[in-house]
């Protein structure tokens, strides 16, 4: 059965990005008569909090998006990933590494396998990354087409477990995608990157691919989104309605004049049967924080 879902990360509220990325992959898993998941990626400990997953949750279910079954947290799903690391690391797909957050910064940000044949003896504290084959290096997008990685980038030996020994989230998601039935991934541009590493990842361990659709992001200006670290403004349960059709706007998808003011199921059901997914944006939008309030038209 195709299934999607939906995976914030509860280091703050929702915000209009967050619905939008909300929104269609609802939309995309209930036009397709598909199940729809909600799980919450509370693996960082410092930076997500149980009251966030309590408002998102809330906020979701303001607005109509019901989804099925349980939510599950990533926060209680440790021992599944330490197992799929033993896993990996009994096939000699893991290796430590003691390289400081300096020296990847001056890489550029990608790691270049400094470690594989060995890391620090001394080092007081190890990451864990994965020793990536680099078989996969494109993906086929519903709305974006194929997308081809930078080898360098597709096949970097990323992190599984932090040095601190947080299972990392391109561990954890892949992992979970694959233990929730997930067929296809519907989430924001700024995760397009990292696909072909989890695919990567998803084929040494011999899980199935699922699809992708990556959505636009919203942006406050060209060099910002929208994002909880900016402090964007929450979306308020008070309006559903409203913050619906800006969403769907943004989705590129019509909203009718008659449905304005029309209750969110009324809303949902209207945008469930008419998903037309080669009408959603593939460029980032801009709306200026001032207009953020003005969009119930
Ligand atoms: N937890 C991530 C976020 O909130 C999304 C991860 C995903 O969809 O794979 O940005």
């Amino acid at each position: 059965m195709h299934t999607g879902r939906f995976a914030p990360t509860p280091s703050g509220e929702l915000h209009l990005g967050s619905l939008c990325t909300a929104l269609g992959s609802y939309l995309r898993a209930r036009s397709l008569g598909g199940r729809w998941l909600v799980r919450i990626e509370d693996l960082d400990q410092e930076r997500c909090r149980p009251e966030h997953t309590d408002s998102i949750l809330r906020v979701l279910e303001a607005h109509g998006l019901e989804y099925d079954g349980d939510v599950i947290c990533q926060s209680r799903r440790r021992e599944r990933y330490l197992q799929v690391l033993a896993e990996l690391k009994g096939r000699d797909l893991v290796y430590p590494c003691s390289c400081s957050r300096k020296r990847i910064r001056e890489l550029g940000g990608i790691y270049d396998g400094y470690c594989r044949n060995g890391a620090d003896p001394e080092a007081a504290r190890v990451s864990m990354r994965f020793r990536n084959p680099g078989t996969v290096c494109a993906l086929d997008d519903v709305i974006r087409g194929r997308i081809t990685a930078a080898p360098r980038e597709s096949s970097e030996d990323f992190i599984l477990l932090r040095s601190d020994g947080t299972p990392a989230y391109n561990l954890a998601s892949v992992v979970d995608d694959h233990d929730q039935g997930v067929s296809e991934i519907v989430r924001g541009a700024d995760l397009l990157p990292v696909a072909p590493r989890q695919m990567n990842l998803m084929h040494a361990l011999g899980y199935p691919v699922p699809g992708y659709l990556h959505l636009p992001l919203i942006l406050a200006d060209p060099q910002h989104k929208y994002s909880k670290q900016n402090l964007a403004p929450p979306v308020s349960p008070e309006c559903p309605g409203k913050n619906l059709i800006a969403a769907l706007r943004c989705l590129g998808q019509k909203v009718p004049d008659d449905l304005i003011g029309a209750h969110p199921e009324e809303l949902l059901r209207h945008a469930v049967a008419t998903f037309t997914p080669q009408a959603i944006p593939t460029e980032d939008i801009i709306i200026p924080p001032e207009d953020l309030g003005s969009r119930d038209r």
